[in-house]
């Protein structure tokens, strides 16, 4: 009970240190400091910031009796941090350490802004510190291929959390030569890599044709979601075991990481408190049902946030995982809510299932997928169009022969199969070895959509 067989996935070092963090020596424990935390975060929200103190009117911290009533709270969107903005704040501006600016390509209007005070900065390297213990080791090297060289940005807190386990972190910002990082690579005795997932396989995949790639102990994939295909397709390159982090802005960086077991993310569980609701009513879902992600912040200074809805969709593992952590487990994130396309057949698109059977072809280095024409109105007869294009790496191939392959890969993804089957859509795929302008570096990849005027609401 006590030591995972030595074959077996060594348990998360999350662990410990959550119920260290929560003074705890077992889940109840956990789960009583939560309820404490939680109730402390509800009465600083509504006395100290101006938004919380209406949002959360007529509720009363001693209302909370136990997490269940983590119910009562209204959610926070992100329409909310981002039209309220520093109405949401709990500290004087004085005492605001690090701002940082968000704009997305889903909404128009003013961008969110995320306030960090000195101390949630210092809680974020510690996650950092204990999150990067899965993968590294003392006197280790970490080649940081993610935003933030600037002190306080992701890149430079990482780089600091390393440094308190004797890793070296090497700050690059992400990749906008791929040559130019893999020369750095190569040339840099790295154990490690960190950065964003489309990019860090291009470089696996740049480094496989160049011949003799480098061997690398591990790698931790960042920003956004990470498709099985590309997983593995990494780890087989560079001879590496490959990491999932999940985590945005809002949750302060950091919210969970996976351990040896590959079997979700283990979460920051004393400084967020995480939920899986229901999409059309808001309840929270049992364990193992999909939902959308929803955390509350246990610990935050400058700006908490209660019930913050993250767009993403997940559901907690019902098994214990295989590593022997009593931590939940949250599973992959693979798509975002705002990404999935309903069809005029009642059939749902969404990037990742395609991302999982384009991904797995050779040399592909990126994918965009956008859906055109499609009608949320049942029983609409116009097909839809979905157009994919695709970055592949080398000119040698032929490249119809190319795009038929890739096209009969999608054919194998039921969605997309059952749609054309009914006429529902039409199926366009493109190859390119470039330019390409599909991804932004650290824009998390989406199905685009753009609805026809005929079939608008
Ligand atoms: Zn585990």
């Amino acid at each position: 009970m006590k030591a995972s067989p030595a074959a077996g996935p060594r348990r998360t070092p999350l662990e410990p240190w959550v119920l260290a963090r929560a003074g705890a020596s077992d889940l109840a424990g956990l789960r009583r400091y939560q309820l404490r935390a939680l109730r402390e975060t509800v009465a600083r929200a509504k006395t100290r910031s101006p938004f919380y103190a209406t949002h959360l009117d007529g509720l009363e911290p001693g209302d909370i009796r136990s997490l269940e009533d983590l119910a009562r709270l209204p959610f926070t969107t992100a329409d909310d941090v981002r039209r309220e903005g520093m109405r949401l704040l709990c500290v004087g501006a004085g005492d605001v350490e690090r701002i940082v600016t968000l704009t997305t390509s889903e909404t128009t209007g003013a961008p969110k802004r995320i306030h960090f005070s000195a101390a949630d900065q210092e809680l974020t390297l510690d996650f950092f510190h204990r999150g990067m213990s899965v993968l590294v080791d003392p006197g280790d090297r970490v080649l940081i291929l993610l935003p933030g060289e600037r002190p306080g940005g992701v890149g430079d807190l990482l780089r600091r959390a390393l440094a308190r386990m004797d890793v070296e972190g090497v700050v690059r910002g992400p990749v906008t030569d791929a040559q130019e990082a893999l020369g750095a690579l190569g040339d840099g005795r790295f154990d490690a890599v960190v950065g964003i997932p489309v990019q860090v396989l291009g470089l696996a995949r740049r480094d496989a044709l160049a011949g003799d790639p480098v061997r690398l102990k591990s790698v931790l994939l960042s920003t956004d979601h990470a498709p099985e295909a590309l997983v593995r397709a990494i780890e087989s390159t560079w001879g590496c075991r490959v990491f999932d982090h999940y985590g945005t802005t809002e949750m302060g960086l950091g919210g969970g990481v996976e351990c040896e077991a590959h079997a979700g993310y283990h979460l920051r569980e004393a400084d967020l408190l995480f939920e899986v609701v229901d999409l059309d009513n808001g309840v929270a879902l049992p364990d193992g049902e999909y939902g959308e992600v929803v955390f509350t912040t246990l610990t935050r200074e400058a700006m908490p946030l209660l019930r913050y809805r993250t767009g993403d969709r997940s559901r907690f593992v019902p098994a214990a995982c295989p590593c022997g952590s009593r931590l939940r487990v949250l599973e992959r994130v693979r798509t975002r809510l705002a990404g999935r396309v309903r069809l005029g057949s009642g059939a749902v698109l969404d990037l990742a299932a395609m991302d999982e059977a384009l991904f797995a072809l050779p040399n592909v280095l990126d994918v965009h997928a956008g859906v055109a024409g499609a009608s949320s109105v049942a029983g609409d007869g116009a097909a839809a169009t979905l157009k994919i294009d695709i970055l592949v790496a080398g000119t040698e191939d032929d490249r119809c022969a190319f795009e038929r392959r890739a096209g009969r890969a999608l054919a194998e993804v039921p969605a997309v199969a059952g749609a054309v089957y009914a006429h529902q859509l039409v199926v366009e795929v493109a190859a390119t070895d470039g330019p390409w302008t599909g991804t932004n570096g650290t824009m998390k990849r989406m199905l685009s959509q753009a609805h026809s005027p005929e079939v608008r609401a």
